[in-house]
């Protein structure tokens, strides 16, 4: 360990840790020139980190690639807490192969989606990911008589959190008990699968914010309902097996009138602007209110989380038909802020390539 800490040190003296952030400062939209320097330390440090370190050392130092825009007078002292602070009190104290903190990421920059793929290369730059463009020259119809089962989704539960995560407004319930929560089978999925949270996905501008497209067609919003297989215990012990999620996606349209089941959520919104805030939910909702009113012609394929770690455990259902929202509703979805105080807005990633997998579009009769 001694070694490791002299190692570090003397690759922090070498660097110079000021010169280091006012380059990245100069340059902090050249992407490309981040990355050049990145790779540079990082073949440094690969000599003395293992795998799990490499990730933080790459996550932490973007991160602050990221910060030094919005707070340039802290860039020294950021640095010096990130490199030399964090370095030694947190990841040379824990055991690296068992980190599970899920590092720092975003929407743009140094640390957005094109980038995700080199921050976690474990799953993010595999080759079945998610979303996908859900286009009809590559999908295969199917009728099936495998009506969908949507058990407890039309209870209103006693409680709903309603949370700000710094990249989405997610809406939970109190429990995860697989007994009490609702829970989907049918529609082909095969498993039945508990429901854990649900959030969404929008655009800065209306004409754009799904992560899915139909034949490249954007839409404002999409919401993901996420569930895990109930075979599994926990969606925690679900999301690192193959079969471990099932996500139901619904995408959302821009309508003139509001939309009245959206209103709970709407209003909760406004409770949870700053970035890591939660709230109850004043009103609570049954998770029918969410879906479309015909659920019977979907696309099937699998995929992965559309986010870090990008896990490609996802069984993806995206429904052709949509529901509605007006354009003053989905403002208050851009008024969320995120940890730097930015907006949170065009939370989506783009679609990424098929790779040969099957494409299905199910018309359930
Ligand atoms: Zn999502």
């Amino acid at each position: 360990m001694r070694d490791l800490y002299t190692t570090m040190d003397s690759i922090l003296k070498a660097l110079d840790c000021t010169n280091f952030f006012l380059f990245f400062r100069r340059s902090c939209y050249q992407h490309r020139e981040h990355m050049k320097v990145l790779e540079q330390i990082l073949n440094i440090c690969r000599v003395v980190l293992r795998s799990t370190m490499m990730k933080y050392l790459t996550v932490k130092i973007s991160c602050q690639v990221n910060s030094v825009e919005p707070r340039p007078p802290n860039q020294t002292k950021c640095c010096r807490s990130c490199l030399l602070g964090f370095f030694p009190s947190r990841v040379l104290a824990v055991d690296a192969d068992h980190v599970d903190e899920t590092p720092h990421w975003g929407y743009e920059g140094t640390t957005g989606p094109t980038y995700w793929p080199s921050l976690f290369p474990e799953f993010c730059s595999g080759r079945s990911q998610s979303p996908i463009d859900l286009n009809d020259d590559d999908d295969t119809l199917e009728t099936s008589t495998d009506d969908w089962v949507l058990d407890r989704y039309d209870i209103i539960p006693k409680k709903m959190i309603i949370k700000n995560n710094g990249h989405t407004a997610q809406i939970e319930w109190t429990t995860t008990d697989i007994r009490e929560v609702p829970n989907v089978s049918g529609g082909n999925l095969g498993d039945t699968y508990a429901f854990a949270q649900f959030h969404f996905h929008w655009g800065k501008k209306n004409n754009r914010g799904s992560e899915h497209t139909f034949n490249g067609k954007k839409f404002p919003a999409e919401l993901h309902l996420v569930h895990f297989n109930t075979k599994y215990d926990t969606i925690g012990d679900a999301v690192l097996k193959a079969d471990g999620l099932a996500v139901l996606g619904v995408m959302l349209e821009i309508a003139n009138e509001d939309n009245e089941d959206l209103s709970p959520i709407i209003d909760g919104l406004s409770t949870i602007v700053d970035a890591n805030s939660q709230k109850t939910l004043a009103t609570p909702f049954p998770l029918s209110d969410l879906l479309p009113a015909d659920t019977s012609s979907f696309y099937r394929y699998s995929g992965s989380l559309t986010t870090p770690n990008c896990n490609e455990v996802v069984t993806w259902t995206v429904f052709e038909n949509s529901i509605t929202i007006s354009k003053a509703q989905i403002e208050k979805f851009r008024e969320l802020l995120d940890e730097e105080g930015h907006h949170v807005e065009d939370n989506f990633r783009h679609v990424q390539p098929l790779n040969g997998r099957l494409l299905e579009k199910i018309q359930l009769v």
